[in-house]
């Protein structure tokens, strides 16, 4: 039993966002508007988080609705990364063939303004149902190219540590599937649910777990939040990051290699940078590829190896992840090559012949 009281609930409105002193009375009418379209949910944890006085607050822009989220461009789609166009059986997204993604759930515990599933996730429509499941199982099941499952969601972690527990011993149970990587936010944005039910839970499925940990301004990693890392890595299983590059919340160097240093001081290894992708209403929160790049030099230039993330890029139509940083190694014809080093300057390789 935890005898800590238990944790405030989420703000799940405009007016509950009044109500806590996040929101001023008159923009409330015109983002129930955006509401009414796309859900939202603030937790506890990252509603301290805001300072209500900084109109530009990292945390709020993830959160808070926005009006310019009814605003779409013609390059954005309600299926960005064309998930459906690999989607053989309901929950199952089969892109590549060692690996599959398992969406369990449309709920999160935030709504995240700029996500890419954002069509899909809410409350309501809860789980994939048992028959599903066991659906989604028996594809998985029949396919022995299938080494490692992907929860996703929604996030994963907002199930109950029983009814994980029910998919991960599911999956253990198929010999070919030796990995289980589990997408979340919760350590950061609900650390409080990570807690021995919900690891055991996670540890059911027998072999190795990761969890890939999903956040984008270092103020996220709370001590609450290095704590629930740690309860993780300390259990045998080790953390990987996710980021998406986002305008205003990390689209600097300093802000993004201080969040990379904090996931490598909670033992997260920093993984995946994602340009944001094509999803409806984003545009406010997209910066181009060109500063992208440039953002992802600039951390190679000053950070340890430890804190580089792989920035990728989603190529919309369903074709996977490509990786966009600039290289560093030019191709100058003949086994001919200019190299750039850290600081940016240019060196002459050549193939010994
Ligand atoms: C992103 C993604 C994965 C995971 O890709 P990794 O490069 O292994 O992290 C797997 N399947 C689908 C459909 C994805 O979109
Ligand atoms: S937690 Fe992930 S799935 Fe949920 S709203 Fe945020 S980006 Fe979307």
């Amino acid at each position: 039993m935890r005898d800590d009281p238990a944790p405030p609930k989420p703000i799940r409105s405009p007016a509950e966002l009044v109500e806590a002193g996040l929101l001023a009375p008159a923009r409330a009418p015109a983002l129930e508007a955006v509401t009414a379209r796309y859900a939202m949910a603030v937790t506890p944890a990252m509603a301290q988080l805001v300072d209500p006085d900084d109109p530009d607050d990292p945390i709020a822009r993830q959160f808070v609705p926005d009006p310019r989220e009814l605003e779409t461009r013609a390059q954005e789609r309600p299926d960005p990364i064309g998930d459906a166009a690999h989607s053989p059986v309901e929950g199952i997204v089969h892109r590549y063939p060692d690996r599959v993604l398992l969406k369990l759930l449309h709920a999160c515990p935030v709504y995240c303004r700029f996500c890419f599933r954002r069509e899909s996730v809410g409350p309501g429509g809860e789980a994939l149902s048992p028959e599903a499941l066991a659906r989604a199982l028996a594809y998985i099941r029949a396919d022995a190219r299938v080494w490692e499952a992907i929860l996703t969601g929604g996030d994963p972690l907002a199930m109950s540590p029983r009814r994980l527990q029910e998919v991960a011993r599911g999956l253990g149970d198929i010999a070919h599937v030796q990995v289980m990587r589990v997408h979340t936010r919760v350590p950061a944005v609900a650390p409080e649910r990570i807690d021995a039910a919900m690891i055991a839970a996670l540890k059911s499925f027998g072999r190795s777990v990761y969890v890939a940990l999903h956040a984008n301004h270092p103020r996220e990693l709370t001590p609450a939040a290095r704590a629930a890392c740690a309860r993780l890595v300390d259990a045998g299983v080790p953390m990987v990051s996710q980021t998406v590059l986002l305008k205003g919340v990390n689209d600097d160097p300093d802000v993004l290699g201080a969040l990379m240093r904090a996931f490598v001081e909670s033992r997260v290894k920093p993984y995946y940078l994602h340009h944001a992708d094509l999803a409806p209403g984003t545009a406010h929160l997209r910066v181009d590829l060109a500063r992208g790049r440039e953002i992802v030099a600039a951390l190679r230039g000053r950070l340890s190896g430890l804190c580089q993330p792989d920035y990728v890029l989603d190529a919309p139509g369903g074709f996977g992840k490509a990786p966009v940083a600039a290289s560093a190694a030019e191709p100058l014809g003949e086994g001919r090559w200019r190299v750039t080093d850290f600081r940016g300057g240019a060196h002459d390789y050549e193939d010994p012949v």
